[in-house]
């Protein structure tokens, strides 16, 4: 984890100095190699700053606030919490997710991931954080028809995702590849988990969901009742703004830089998956982007050029925008009609915006964005 600094209130302090372990807490996440600065963008009318305490007037109890940006899961973490006890539960979460983060990382070695992916065939014993982990993913691999699939690794790894050293595989060597993706095959036993042999596993597609749902408990229980923590553009909210309103946050544009429009939102994780974070172009002229089809090994084609879901659990909502990413519109919108508790706004590549009904009225199109057909699908 690298720290980046922090902006208090009036009269806080945190005393957290940057790690020993910098270095080796810079370890890449699987899939999230470059840091997404700018999605989403938090707006809080008239709350941009602490309210300043005048003389002979109360503060409000809500009105100061801890904010906190750092480096870690390879992205940028910021956090703004209102409510008691705000400097402890930084200090927890920061450590929260440098613990996740020497658990999951897919590159750095004695993580319980790293260790999976090279002893493959045997038992390996691993924390109860990442037998959760494991055991969720099996079960979204599932309810997604395999369109979310964390066995993934050695194909995204030959794409050159991992290093950016891209190139167009061979079919015959997808082929092959996609031998060893029946993440149903890996077997969970009392602590221990077994990868069969040549598979090996990343959670770039669900490990902030997952972190930011842990992080979100955390600050609860220290006395947090009001924040955002955006950990590289997934977005986790607690209640309300500190004045009782709903937060707003940018949804990120596929089309460029900047946002497409802003959602009304509380208490809730708000999860993007598009094309645009990572991605290059071939020598053949076409984009090849990190969401991979596991039918195909291939760059998912499914017309669908950026997902965002919205619901109460971090790790479903980051497990199903990478899913509903390769499922397409009509997958993805039968998904929603088959499950209770989320809600998405999909964008195809022709251009139109689908929300579904339960974010009817709480998505607003910025200046820039008029004209994009906004669509709400029924149940
Ligand atoms: P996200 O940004 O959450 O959509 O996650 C994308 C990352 O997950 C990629 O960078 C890959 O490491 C990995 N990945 C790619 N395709 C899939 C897939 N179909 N299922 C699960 N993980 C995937
Ligand atoms: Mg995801």
């Amino acid at each position: 984890m690298i720290w980046l600094g922090h902006i208090t209130a009036p009269g806080m302090q945190i005393s957290r100095e940057p790690r020993d372990s910098v270095r080796e807490a810079v370890q890449e996440m699987p899939g999230q190699e470059k840091p997404v600065q700018e999605m989403p963008v938090q707006e809080m009318p008239g709350k941009e700053k602490p309210v300043q305490e005048m003389p002979g007037q109360k503060m409000p109890a809500l009105a100061s606030r801890e904010t906190q940006t750092f480096f870690a899961m390879d992205t940028i973490i910021s956090m703004e919490i209102y409510g008691d006890h705000k400097e402890e539960a930084v200090k927890r979460a920061m450590n929260q997710i440098d613990s996740l983060e020497a658990l999951w990382s897919v590159t750095r070695e004695g993580s319980d991931v790293y260790e999976l992916n090279h002893h493959q065939g045997s038992p390996v014993k691993v924390s109860e954080e990442t037998r959760e982990l494991v055991s969720f993913a099996l079960g979204m691999e599932q309810e997604t028809g395999g369109a979310f699939n964390p066995s993934l690794y050695p194909v995204v790894k030959t794409w050159g995702f991992t290093t950016r050293e891209y190139q167009i595989p061979k079919e015959e060597e997808l082929q092959r590849l996609l031998e060893h993706t029946d993440f149903q095959k890996l077997q969970i036993e009392g602590e221990a988990i077994i990868l069969p042999e040549r598979m090996e596993i990343d959670f770039g597609a669900v490990a902030k969901g997952y972190t930011g749902d842990l992080v979100v408990e955390t600050m609860k229980k220290c006395g947090i009742t009001s924040g955002i923590v955006n950990l590289g553009g997934n977005v986790a909210l607690i209640g309300q703004t500190p004045d009782g309103r709903p937060w707003r946050t940018g949804i990120r544009s596929p089309y460029g830089e900047g946002t497409i429009g802003v959602l009304e939102a509380e208490d809730c994780h708000i999860i993007t998956s598009g094309g645009y974070e990572r991605y290059f172009t071939g020598e053949d002229g076409k984009v090849y982007w990190h969401i991979l089809d596991p039918k195909t090994g291939c760059p998912a084609d499914s017309g669908i050029i950026s997902a965002t879901i919205v619901g109460t659990e971090g790790n479903r909502c980051d497990a199903l925008s990478t899913a509903a990413f390769v499922m397409g519109l009509e997958g993805a919108v039968s998904y929603w009609r088959a499950h209770e508790g989320i809600e998405m706004i999909l964008i195809t590549e022709d251009n139109q915006i689908y929300l579904t009904e339960g974010l009817d009225g709480r998505f607003t199109l910025n200046e820039m964005s008029q004209g994009i057909p906004v669509h709400v699908i029924k149940k």
